[in-house]
């Protein structure tokens, strides 16, 4: 029998368990608060942010926003940037991407007080992780690993696959999953458009985690009986339903499940796990700068 991993219910938990260290925040005095920033008007990053935004009020989080119009000036978002900074009621937040072509996102992260980056994409932050001292875990990976935990796979000793080598997915997971720690310990392994035989590097996996962005790439002829599949993939393909696409994942779910011990869905796997994973680091935020302890 294979395990469907619900990342939704997973997720559920997680939202619930921060509860009380919400409560714990407003004993003294202090709500959480998370901004987005949203930069233009693509139609996608809006519904990633308005989603963001419901989050927040679902659970206790004071959410903020600010536009920025698509034509304006980088220096028009430093400004902003700069503002929210110094924002004691914003204790995290977060430039929605993709920015446009003008704008240099790499510039934008540099500019973003690092004990406020709950993406945890400021290089302060990546280096803290690398260093095994994270302050914010990037959200997806950590989503990832959350659901690991709750599927009951020990990494320790694992041979993990990693497809797809992105700054806020492949490459922080590897990170996280390689260092000395109950959820780590794994031997990972990371591939990416230049692999040499890609088969061959899921097919010997414990675990795999698929983060490229093609639909379907990888089916159950490249799944080990019994592996662990993680799909993270969100891919937008026509299909004959009211809104004229569906989405898919980077694996193809059905032979996949055949041949795989648990695997993830989608919708309903890291999608959910990466959302709840910012409330969780809007609250670490908050904690650190009230100097609030909760539990977390
Ligand atoms: P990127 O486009 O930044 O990275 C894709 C990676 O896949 C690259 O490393 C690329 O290699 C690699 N790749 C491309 N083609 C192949 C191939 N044929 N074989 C092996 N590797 C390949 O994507 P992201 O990491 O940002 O996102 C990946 C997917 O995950 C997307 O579908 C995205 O929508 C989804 N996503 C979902 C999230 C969620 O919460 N569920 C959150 C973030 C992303 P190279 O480096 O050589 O170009």
């Amino acid at each position: 029998m294979t395990t469907i991993i619900d990342g939704k219910a997973v997720a559920s938990e997680i939202r619930a368990d921060l509860t009380g260290a919400i409560e714990t925040l407003a004993d003294a005095g202090a709500r959480p608060g998370l901004a987005t920033v949203l930069m233009g008007d693509d139609p996608a990053s809006q519904t990633y942010v308005n989603m963001k935004q419901r989050d927040c009020e679902e659970v206790g989080i004071e959410p903020h926003h600010v536009d920025v119009p698509g034509d304006a000036a980088p220096e028009d978002l430093y400004e902003v940037i700069a503002e929210l900074n110094d924002d004691p009621d914003v204790h995290g937040y977060l430039v929605q991407s993709p920015v446009p072509d003008h704008v240099d996102y790499r510039d934008v992260i540099r500019r973003i007080d690092p004990m406020k980056d709950v993406d945890g994409f400021h290089p302060e932050n990546v280096g803290r992780l690398v260093a095994g001292d994270a302050r914010f875990r990037p959200c997806t990976p950590h989503g990832v690993q959350k659901l690991l935990e709750a599927a009951g796979v020990d990494t320790e000793g694992a041979d993990v696959t990693i497809v797809g080598r992105s700054d806020i997915v492949g490459k922080p997971l590897a990170n996280l999953l390689i260092q000395k720690a109950d959820d780590g310990n794994a031997t990972v392994t990371v591939c990416h458009s230049r692999t040499d035989d890609l088969a061959a590097k899921t097919r010997t996996a414990d675990v795999v985690v698929a983060a490229v962005g093609i639909p379907e790439l990888i089916d159950g002829s490249m799944i080990a009986e019994g592996a662990t599949v993680i799909d993270v993939g969100v891919n937008r393909v026509d299909a004959d339903t009211e809104k004229g696409y569906e989405l898919v994942g980077d694996v193809d779910f059905e032979s996949a499940k055949e041949r795989a011990g648990a695997i993830t869905p989608v919708p309903g796997g890291v999608g959910p796990m990466t959302r709840a994973m910012l409330l969780y680091n809007t609250v670490k935020a908050a904690s650190l700068q009230e100097g609030v302890d909760v539990e977390l």
